[in-house]
């Protein structure tokens, strides 16, 4: 504890005893201060002999005390109070025990501006300045909002009432600010709070027995310095408002915020392009048979079957997986229809399942073919046997108007970003390990498919083999044998998926 007259004659400042209690005055220059400290009470009031200049207080964590008529204070309180008053640094070291005092006035300025204080006499107006006519009207601080910004916080005490004093002390060095109301009150409990995230982190509520109300306000010192603080009444609505700001490196944490938008589009594009959607198509059905073999057998229910089995494949395998199925009985559907259906999905992969056939009766094997121009007349001719359907449907007219070869390569070049997914899809159905499908040893083929032309996503039509040959429609129209065709395009699926998915992560991890 200090003697603060003993301070006073230090710092070479005039004193005197007082009704109020002991006045120490500075006259430096035109600006004249006194300082006012009480017995009993933790505020000081600062007054000047310059009427323009406001008076101000300046809160102390405890209060005076009093012994042989004169006024002590712990030292770091003495020396706080003083530095702020006289804007310029008095430091006491607590290692040497010696009290150092700049006689010269430093730019501390911004710090004791962060010192606000809301006088009530502004509330009174003309009024001749006998506070305690409204002594009995207490302020009520009803709520505290925290608002959080990226350098700093907006701390909004709701109040109703008369308008308080209120006094704001600077941050001490643990972080903590002091925020003070004469004659007010509150929910000690409901307004104690701890914060999460923010700048703040505990807001403490304290009533004393004078009617005075102390929030304590820590904030978060670790990662950055409290730059200013200050506060502001808001008379609209009755709050008082404290603004702190920090040095917290703004830049950096946009960029943070950036970094983690782009994880999460990161996150929703690995979502995009995981294969978890495939859509299997079973050429033709209902009033379009497709192929019809010499012993009857209808290439609408081959490939019916053998969709089926594939999907049954993929769901006991890939339980992530959803499979999407065109048609699951004999209804006829639109090769236009088809694509849609797989779009709408959200697809990754589409596979329509045909059956060959040709005058030739000696014409056996598989092929798989991605939507292109043709290459060769072979590969027309079983797009044209397969477009054939077209002239089945209704409206195919204003359907598939432009379907020509023209815009074929135009819708192949649309599908650019699939192209070459789908040749490897269609390479890894052919490998020799997934080649369950009828005699594969042809290569992957390109033709003008329609209904490879909508669906948005890598697509392959297989030709399980050739039901015009009498031994190949044999095997097709076996119900063991289905199963294996779909189980060798299954293989190939699994192969395509495994290169893909790996190689689709390794890109997105560059
Ligand atoms: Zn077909």
């Amino acid at each position: 504890m200090v003697d603060m007259e003993s301070m006073a004659r230090a710092l070479r400042l005039t004193f005197r005893q007082s009704a109020e209690g002991l006045i120490i005055e500075e006259s430096l220059g035109k600006r004249a201060t006194l300082c006012a400290i009480s017995n009993g009470n933790h505020f000081v009031r600062v007054t000047s002999r310059n009427a323009d200049v406001p008076e101000r207080m300046i809160q102390l964590s405890s209060t005076p005390l009093t012994a042989q008529s004169r006024i002590y204070l712990p030292i770091n309180q003495a020396c706080r109070l003083l530095t702020l008053w006289l804007n310029r640094p008095v430091e006491y070291n607590e290692a040497t025990g010696r009290i150092t005092a700049s006689l010269k006035a430093q730019d501390i300025v911004e710090s004791v501006a962060t010192i606000g204080l809301i006088k009530k006499s502004e509330e009174q107006g003309g009024g001749d300045g006998n506070g305690s006519q409204n002594k009995s009207a207490k302020t009520v601080i009803t709520g505290i909002d925290v608002e959080n910004r990226a350098n700093g916080s907006i701390i909004t005490f709701m109040a109703s009432g008369p308008l308080a004093q209120a006094a704001l002390l600077k941050p001490d060095t643990e972080g903590n600010i002091y925020f003070s109301f004469d004659n007010a009150s509150c929910d000690v409990d409901a307004l104690t709070k701890v914060y999460k995230s923010g700048m703040v982190r505990a807001i403490t509520a304290k009533q004393f027995p004078d009617a005075g109300l102390q929030f304590t306000i820590a904030l978060d010192t670790r990662s950055s310095v409290i730059n200013s603080v200050d506060f502001q009444y808001n008379k609209k609505n009755n709050s008082y408002a404290i603004y702190t700001r920090s040095n917290a490196d703004v830049e950096a944490i946009r960029i943070k915020e950036k970094e983690q938008q782009i994880a999460q589009v990161l996150s929703r594009d690995v979502e995009k392009w995981k294969l978890n959607t495939i859509v299997l198509d079973a050429g033709h059905g209902g009033k379009d048979p497709g192929a019809i073999g010499g012993n009857g057998t209808q290439e609408k229910d081959v490939v019916l079957n053998i969709v089926h089995d594939l999907g049954t494949f993929i769901e006991q395998k890939w339980p992530d997986v959803r499979v999407i199925y065109t048609r699951k009985d004999n209804t006829f559907i639109p090769l236009h229809e088809r694509g849609k259906i797989a779009n709408r999905h959200g697809g990754k992969l589409f596979i329509s399942v045909h059956c060959n056939a040709s005058p030739n009766h000696s014409a056996r094997g598989s092929e798989v073919y991605i939507l292109g121009a043709h290459k060769n007349q072979a590969a027309l001719d079983v797009a044209m046997l397969e477009n054939a359907v077209i002239r089945n449907e209704a409206d195919y007219q204003n359907e598939y108007k432009g379907f020509t070869e023209e815009h074929l390569i135009m819708s192949s070049m649309a599908q650019n970003a699939f192209a070459k997914q789908s040749t490897t899809l269609a390479q890894d159905i052919l490998q020799p390990s997934s080649r369950k499908v009828v005699n594969s040893n042809r290569a992957v083929r390109q033709a003008g498919f329609m209904v490879l032309w909508t669906p948005s996503m890598p697509s392959a039509l297989v030709e399980v083999g050739y039901v015009s040959n009498p031994a190949e429609e044999q095997i097709l129209r076996d119900r063991q044998e289905q199963a294996k065709i779909a189980y060798g395009i299954f293989k190939g699926i699994q192969i395509y998926r495994k290169n893909y998915e790996t190689s689709t992560m390794a890109s997105m991890n560059q």
